[in-house]
């Protein structure tokens, strides 16, 4: 049973712009799956309507273990949207304190997932005292310290450098085989797709649909 399941989905714009359309696919519990396709062919729109930040004009999405709160997906964002005037844990934290946390409790558990993406040693640092690499850190953490069904990336990897991207994007491995998190991620980089993800779905050549859906046999060697 997948965690989500799309149906011929469509999303047609109020500008009359028909971005995705006829799409059928299916989420599994723990799985890595890449978005493929090259600018303007529907990736944002379609992780949009997954995350229920957008609505589909057609189609069906069904979360067969139950609809999922907001507290239940996680999003990262392209560019970093942490709040300036927090320090790294208060940021994380919040979303904790929001779900009704004590205080205590949600920066120690925040703390503890700040160390998970290597920011130990952050926690009181300011936004703007960070690399765009270690704010793209605290922004994953804070997308998953609640522990979210589901995990959601719009090409978060986009603004950085080919290093960071990378180590990132190793840690980031580390972290989702230790804890079978759920996540789709969308890129426009064939290698990221082949690294990442257990599978990738193809939004290629022509836009707003799905192509192909390729399995990646086997993990990218590593070390
Ligand atoms: P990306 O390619 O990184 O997904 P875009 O640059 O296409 O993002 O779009 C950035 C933002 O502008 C998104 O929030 C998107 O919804 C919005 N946007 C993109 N195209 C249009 C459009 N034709 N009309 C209105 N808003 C748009
Ligand atoms: P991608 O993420 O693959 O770059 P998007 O989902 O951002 O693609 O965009 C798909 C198409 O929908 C593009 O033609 C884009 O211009 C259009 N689009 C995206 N967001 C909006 C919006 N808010 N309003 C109108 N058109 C949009």
């Amino acid at each position: 049973e997948p965690l989500v399941s799309l149906r011929g989905i469509a999303k047609r714009y109020a500008t009359g712009t028909l971005a995705v359309r006829g799409i059928d696919l299916d989420i599994a519990q723990g799985e890595v799956l890449a978005l493929l396709g090259p600018s303007g062919c529907g990736k944002s729109t379609l992780l949009r309507m997954v995350a229920g930040l957008s609505e589909a004009t057609a189609g069906r999405i069904d979360w067969p273990s139950g609809q999922p709160s907001a507290r239940d997906i996680g999003f990262v964002f392209q560019e970093p949207t942490l709040m300036p005037w927090a320090t790294a844990l208060a940021n994380v934290a919040l979303p904790l304190e929001l779900g009704g946390m004590g205080r205590r409790e949600a920066a120690e558990r925040a703390a503890a997932m700040l160390a998970r993406v290597d920011l130990k040693g952050f926690e009181n640092a300011y936004p703007r005292a960070l690399s765009g690499g270690m704010r793209m850190r605290v922004s994953i953490a804070r997308a998953l310290v609640t522990r979210p069904r589901l995990l959601l990336m719009d090409e978060p990897f986009a603004a950085l450098d080919e290093i960071t991207r990378f180590r990132l994007n190793n840690d980031l491995l580390e972290l989702w085989e230790a804890e079978r998190f759920t996540v789709v991620f969308v890129t426009h980089s064939v290698f990221e797709s082949v690294y990442l993800a257990r599978r990738i779905a193809v939004m290629a050549p022509r836009p707003g649909r799905i192509h192909a859906e390729l399995a990646v046999e086997a993990g990218y060697p590593r070390g």
